[in-house]
């Protein structure tokens, strides 16, 4: 045996598969691994955690089994480690870290829940159909045929409604060679495999309304698509991730809090409990499941909380949910997968990323997708990942990896940021594949409007505002306004912090008029202090609830400045 790092190299008698959980013994400790790499008689093992100690001839124990999460009830409202530790009952057992060699139950096993059967003995099932129900927070949550069962089944036993813990036997099924096979609330599953238990992957189409103005109707996410936010540090990935996290019209919200500094995680999890779910007025964290990493945790653990995060949003999804998935930051996780390959000595590829990162990366947003279950139900899995490029660099392999692949591309912009203004989407740079809410007319004037605005931006930097023509100079003013009161939204006013799809359509619809208008100003201070008064009353608008008079009034104030200089209106 030899140790490198966290990689332990094994020579072994019997059969080893790759991706092979195992443990190391040492010291009575049970340190878990997962074979990554097979060699004739030797297997290179990534061990989760610290090797400190480890020398050649300490045991291995192989275990047949793949990496895997434990799945059922009383997965939502908890925070876990990559490895699906629950860091509370760390916390309450042993401080904040996991002693080494420790391994918590993921799902409370002495918690009772009130199971409903919904199948009867006779049923012929097949695997992720629904036996029975629990109620979870706020859902209906769907106890499956285990997603391994091959084939049609039938129910041979299944009890009647009353309390069970998650390993409680509640049903046996037998398979179509007659294998019989019990059945609790809880299965397991490995995290590196897709739950493929539905009758058809659908094309992502519905929008997912985030409630963001310049998401929702610049570069919208479908449910189930795939988009991706790189941003310099600082430019503000996470609080945009909070906030759809918050406002997006989802069921449940899975974050994959892989952290630059232990310090952005800490702060996920101090800030999630606290927020409150618009919907239901209660805890966000209701909704929730938050699989968190630092960089002090080891690198192998840092790499699988990725694929643990998107199993549990897979199985929220067999249930009919529309679920979202969130991970901040993928550069992250992608370093995971350098050091890793790294240490195996792997011919690197660009700035010493694995050549094989953009496979591993589109096999991750593969996972998303919007499905139809075998019982007509609808389910979506939305996967959105933040990118934090060294410098801001948009170039580089990890962005590049992830724009093949995504459906929307939310870039950050340094500047935007610094300018305060947010949320700092870049409109020039970003882009999207999935339709918006606003007609495409609209939306095509609004662009022409930013796109020429900001070219007469650059050009007056060098001819000044004298050397402007009044109509660029009218342009670039009108690409401000729109950036102003549409672009930007303040997140902490309780009406613009989140304007509902009807919203949206009305508001831009009046917009779309006032770029389209032919205006006529005698000089250009009048022209700016014009669209000065008409930021303002925008915003007031913004501030006033759609159902409130006042919305009408500052509506019937705007077009009554716009008439006084529309040519013809
Ligand atoms: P990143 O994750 O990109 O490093 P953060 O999301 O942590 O950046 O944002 C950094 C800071 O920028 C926040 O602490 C906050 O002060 C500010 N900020 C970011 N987005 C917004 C926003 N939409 N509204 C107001 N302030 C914001
Ligand atoms: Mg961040």
């Amino acid at each position: 045996m030899g140790v490198n790092g966290n990689l332990v190299t094994v020579e072994f008698d019997e059969s080893v598969c790759q991706n092979e959980v195992a443990y190391v013994i040492k010291d009575g400790l049970r340190l878990i691994a997962e074979v990554i790499r097979v060699r004739g008689r030797f297997a290179d093992m990534q061990v989760f955690e610290s090797t400190a100690g480890i020398t050649v001839g300490d045991p291995v124990e192989l275990t047949g089994e793949l990496l895997s999460v434990e799945l059922g009830p009383g997965l939502l409202a908890t925070v876990y480690d990559g490895l699906q530790n629950p860091l509370d009952v760390i916390a309450a057992r042993h401080g904040f870290f996991l002693p080494r060699g420790e391994q918590v139950e993921a799902l409370p096993r002495d918690r009772a829940w009130a199971f409903t059967p919904r199948a009867a003995v006779g049923d012929r099932l097949r695997a992720g159909d629904t036996l029975g129900v629990v109620t979870e927070e706020l859902f209906e949550h769907r106890i499956m045929v285990p997603f391994g069962v091959v084939g049609a089944a039938s129910v041979v036993e299944i009890v009647g409604p009353g309390e069970h813990t998650v390993s409680d036997r509640i049903a046996v099924v037998a398979d179509a060679a007659g294998k019989r096979r019990d059945v609790a609330m809880m299965q397991t599953w490995p995290v590196k495999r897709p739950i493929r238990c539905y009758a058809e992957r659908l094309r992502p189409t519905e929008q997912l309304v985030t409630k963001m103005r310049v998401l929702d109707t610049f570069f919208p996410v479908a449910k189930g698509g795939t988009y991706c936010i790189p941003g310099p540090f600082g430019a503000g990935k996470t609080v945009l991730q909070q906030l759809t996290s918050r406002h997006a019209d989802v069921d449940v919200v899975i974050v994959a809090a892989c952290g630059e500094r232990a310090g952005e995680v800490v702060e996920t999890l101090r800030e999630f409990p606290v927020l409150t779910d618009p919907r239901t007025g209660r805890s966000l964290m209701e909704r929730t499941v938050i699989i968190c990493n630092t960089s002090s945790m080891p690198v192998a653990a840092r790499e699988a909380s990725v694929y643990t995060a998107v199993t549990i949003a897979e199985y929220y999804r067999q249930m009919g949910l529309q679920v979202l998935l969130l991970a901040d930051s993928t550069s992250r996780w992608a370093q995971a997968l350098r050091e890793v390959s790294g240490r195996l000595e792997e011919i690197p590829g660009e700035e010493a990323f694995p050549a094989y990162l953009e496979s591993v990366i589109a096999a991750f947003y593969e996972r998303a997708g919007c499905v139809r279950l075998n019982d007509g139900s609808m389910g979506s899995v939305t996967i959105g990942g933040t990118v934090s490029p060294a410098g801001g660099d948009f170039e580089e392999p990890v962005t590049q990896s992830t724009l093949k692949v995504v459906g929307a591309f939310h870039g950050l912009s340094r500047q935007r940021s610094d300018a305060r203004r947010y949320p700092a989407i870049d409109p020039l740079e970003s882009w999207s594949k999935y339709a918006s809410i606003v007609p495409e007319r609209e939306l095509r004037v609004a662009r022409e409007v930013l796109a020429k605005g900001h070219e007469v931006q650059e050009m007056m930097k060098v001819v000044e505002e004298e050397g402007t023509a009044m109509a660029d100079f009218v342009l670039y003013l009108k690409a401000e306004y729109l950036d102003a009161v549409y672009l930007q939204q303040d997140a902490f006013d309780p009406v613009d912090g989140a304007s509902s799809a009807a919203r949206q359509r009305h508001v831009f619809a009046r917009l779309a008029r006032i770029m389209a208008a032919e205006t006529d100003f005698p000089d250009k201070d009048t022209a700016r202090a014009f669209f000065q008064t008409l930021t303002q009353v925008t915003k007031d608008w913004n501030r006033a609830a759609m159902e409130s008079a006042e919305f009408g009034a500052v509506e019937a104030r705007l077009e009554s400045l716009l008439a006084e200089v529309a040519r013809d209106a």
